[in-house]
């Protein structure tokens, strides 16, 4: 159950390597998946990202999770952890407020100057 207040994760990349499932042995069938987490307000509207961005391994073909990562494997998912774009409706609440904030004192600022 959500909350008013919380942090939720969602897939912001994937990426497919070229490396064999090692319980099914199927071919290239190893999928990367960014999950960045965030900060949401209202129970959906997403704030601000957090830095906690987790990389999920996976088999495509028969969805095994592998319990020990080969080192190769761990560098191309530390890398595309890297490089994977933090999407912009992530920082949707944060400029929310900031627009509802600048609206307030520009009425607040209109309403004082009339004479
Ligand atoms: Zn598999």
């Amino acid at each position: 159950m959500q909350t008013f207040y919380g942090m939720a994760g969602r897939v912001i990349a994937k990426k497919n390597v070229n490396r064999n499932c090692n319980k099914c042995n199927a071919c290239n069938s190893i999928q990367l998946e960014i999950i960045q987490y965030y900060h949401y307000l209202f129970w959906m509207i997403p704030t601000y990202p957090t830095k906690e961005r987790v990389v999920a391994i996976s088999c495509t073909k028969c969805e095994h999770l592998p319990i020990t990562v080969p080192k190769e494997l761990d560098k191309i998912a530390n890398d595309f952890k890297a490089t994977a774009k933090t999407p912009w409706w992530m920082y949707l609440g944060i400029l929310l407020i900031f627009v509802f904030t600048f609206v307030r004192l520009k009425l607040y600022i209109d309403e004082s100057i009339k004479p």
